[in-house]
């Protein structure tokens, strides 16, 4: 099965558009959370994604806070302001869809969690230690995760004991066959200095993986940004992908 892959949102309905737009047809879509928060267009973004055919959608850390699930104490100043402009504009059946969210699932024999499976919530993968930790204790031998909004890829070798760590750019392609904890990158707001959108495609089938850049109109979704009063770092950020 084609399978498009995409993260870390954040109420960009810009880039979403140009990222299912770009990645054309497919059989399923597995969104591995962070809706909302930081974005203008949480409302938009969450009614598209329900409305995809063949959606399995997790839960992020943004999204537990945009609900009250998850105290935002931890939060910087800024990505506080964002999460409780979110929670105020949100309508209600919008987030009772994120109620329904849950924060770890399995398809086709594949882990999607939000952060890490260890702690599919909070957790960020982005070192080798961290990565071995998840990998020695999966329960499956793929796992698809976001959260950091680095595209990247930690694949365990079995004979050292070691995970091989690499950053992803555009065009890559893998094929799936040792265990291996995958990053598409973020959709809507990525920090690897590449501001396209990012998304990734598996063919569930053959087990072949290829990340996705695509470019989409970033000063409009800056210009809603600043409109609706949030943060203008939140904005800028968008221009260099930091
Ligand atoms: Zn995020």
């Amino acid at each position: 099965m084609r399978t498009l892959i995409f993260s870390d949102i954040h109420a960009n309905l810009t880039a979403l558009e140009a990222v299912l737009s770009d990645a054309g047809k497919t059989d399923q879509i597995w969104c591995l959370g962070d809706l909302v928060g930081y974005g203008p267009d949480p409302n938009e973004c969450v009614t598209l994604i329900q409305s995809l055919p063949s959606l399995t959608c997790i839960l992020g850390n943004h999204d537990a806070a945009a609900i009250g699930l998850l105290d935002t104490v931890s939060f910087n100043q800024d990505a506080k302001v964002s999460a409780s402009w979110t929670t105020n504009n949100l309508t209600p059946s919008n987030i009772q869809f994120i109620k329904t969210l849950k924060p770890m699932v399995v398809k086709n024999n594949i882990t999607l969690a939000h952060g890490s499976p260890r702690n599919p919530i909070w957790e960020y993968i982005l070192d080798s230690y961290t990565a071995k930790i998840n990998l020695e204790n999966m329960k499956t031998r793929i796992c698809f995760v976001g959260h950091t909004h680095l595209s990247s890829i930690f694949i365990y070798n079995e004979k050292s004991q070691s995970v091989d760590l690499r950053p992803l750019k555009n065009n890559e392609k893998f094929k799936l066959t040792q265990k291996t904890i995958l990053n598409p990158g973020s959709l809507g707001q990525p920090r690897d200095n590449d501001p396209r959108a990012a998304y990734a495609i598996l063919d569930t089938a053959t087990g072949i993986f290829e990340t996705h850049r695509v470019p989409y109109d970033i000063p409009s979704v800056q210009q809603r940004i600043i409109d609706a009063g949030l943060p203008e770092r939140h904005a800028m950020r968008l221009t260099q992908g930091w």
